[in-house]
């Protein structure tokens, strides 16, 4: 399964250059070509998946096993404190590249990314209204 599109499956077939970290039979972890913090590498799997809802659960276990074995090492290498996973899905939640992907970006104490600004506190009543309808989803 790949896009003749994508510009990730483009690089697992090595059509684009790309700086490897690691590859096996189902993923391929890379450095990303516009870093949000220095180190800051890609996991995806080989075959096409748009996001993480599409994913081969098989595939989805050999990718996740890959983040935990390449995360301290960019920690490491990158003399990092912390680790940032994330992996986004849909154009609303600012994915770009449509081809399932984690970010592993190194975080440092005062390294200005800003993720979560600071909200309100809401009511246990609304909070058990909106995990109501989400379980309602789960049946
Ligand atoms: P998204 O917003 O879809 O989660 O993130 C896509 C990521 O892919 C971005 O961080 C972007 O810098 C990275 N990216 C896009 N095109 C390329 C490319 O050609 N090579 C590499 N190495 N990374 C890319
Ligand atoms: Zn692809």
């Amino acid at each position: 399964m790949t896009d003749p599109h994508c510009i990730f499956c483009k690089i697992v077939s090595k059509e684009i250059e790309a700086s490897i970290i690691y590859e096996d039979d189902t993923c391929l972890a890379f450095m990303d070509i516009t870093p949000v913090t220095k180190g800051h590498a890609l996991v995806v799997p080989k075959q096409h998946y748009a996001n993480l809802s599409e994913c081969d659960d098989e595939v989805l276990r050999g990718v996740i096993s890959v983040v935990r074995k390449i995360s301290p090492a960019v920690k490491n290498a990158m003399d990092a404190e912390g680790i940032l996973l994330q992996t986004l899905e849909g154009s609303a939640a600012g994915q770009e590249v449509f081809h399932l992907h984690f970010h592993i970006i190194p975080r440092t104490t005062g390294d200005g990314l800003i993720l979560f600004p600071k909200k309100a506190m809401q009511e246990r009543d609304a909070l058990n209204d909106l995990a109501e309808s989400i379980k309602a989803e789960l049946k």
